[in-house]
């Protein structure tokens, strides 16, 4: 047989299907308008390199964190506000700097996993991260639904919906079923002895409670030092510092660089250090 150079470390047919269906779920996500052209090509690296080097369960966990993000933002009844406009604005299709602030810390501990000598507690620390990157998706998309107005995690005052750093009681559930549902199919792999000697209760409440942690410092930062504008012309708040109308907008909150995305990828790297925090707690 045709000797395979072990350059790539794991199961080298791993990597190669890994990255076609990668391809595939990408291919499908642009043609369904979840994805623009540059984040479908980010995320078949996100996909593949999380396959290869995190094993099929993290892949399926990544899968399940895509399709159920994608299928909310389409299907989930949304109340039309003044304040949504502040979401919708960036539009539904996830680019490649948006793939990035999600899956880019779960693609690191996975590379981690496959470079060190223990993996499990890189491997926990990636479904943490895809659980907070959930429970953060699900509360800002079942948070829509939501009949009165969400309120600061911070000052508790009411704010528009879909403003950075404010919460809602619905939201908060969402947020809850999104890392529950990481949790129990991280839980299962556990089960199917992906992850050898860890029990999967264990791995249960690490990766729920990670996740949970990872939406609430989401809105934290959301509320604290991500950049908030307001457009003189409009007298409407904006997330960036170019209000939907074309006026240039004032910057009238936290530090003008840390966006929606650098808050999100923090927050996701957050949720990865806490599930690796319990874990050690809990070994
Ligand atoms: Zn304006």
């Amino acid at each position: 047989m045709f000797p395979i150079p072990d350059v790539i470390p794991g199961d080298v047919t791993r990597w190669i299907v890994g990255f076609l269906l990668a391809m595939i779920v990408a291919f499908a996500g642009f043609r369904t308008r979840s994805l623009s052209a540059s984040g479908a090509i980010t995320a078949v690296a996100t996909g593949g390199l999380l396959v290869g080097a995190g094993g099929w369960w993290s892949g399926l966990l990544l899968v399940a964190f895509f399709v159920s993000s994608s299928a909310l933002s389409r299907a989930w009844p949304k109340r039309i506000t003044a304040g949504t406009r502040i979401r919708q604005a960036r539009g539904h299709r996830r680019d490649a700097v948006q793939v990035l602030a999600n899956g880019a810390v779960p693609v690191i501990c996975a590379l981690a996993a496959v470079s060190v000598a223990d993996p499990v507690p890189w491997l926990v620390a990636a479904a943490s991260a895809i659980a907070g990157a959930t429970a953060d998706t699900w509360a800002t998309e079942i948070g829509r639904a939501s009949s009165s107005s969400p309120r600061s995690i911070v000052s508790g005052r009411r704010m528009a919906p879909g403003t950075s750093g404010a919460v809602s009681g619905i939201g908060t559930m969402g947020s809850a079923a999104g890392a529950v549902m990481i949790a129990v199919l991280a839980a299962a792999g556990a089960a199917t002895n992906v992850w050898a000697n860890v029990a999967a209760p264990s791995i249960f409440v690490v990766v729920a409670v990670a996740g949970l942690a990872g939406a609430l410092l989401d809105s934290v930062l959301g509320a604290t030092v991500q950049g908030i504008w307001r457009c003189p012309a409009c007298n409407e708040t904006s997330e960036s510092p170019r209000h939907q109308c074309g006026s240039a907008a004032r910057l009238v909150r936290g530090i003008a660089f840390v966006d929606n995305d650098i808050v999100n990828a923090l927050a996701i790297a957050g949720a990865a250090g806490a599930g690796m925090l319990v874990m050690s707690l809990l070994r």
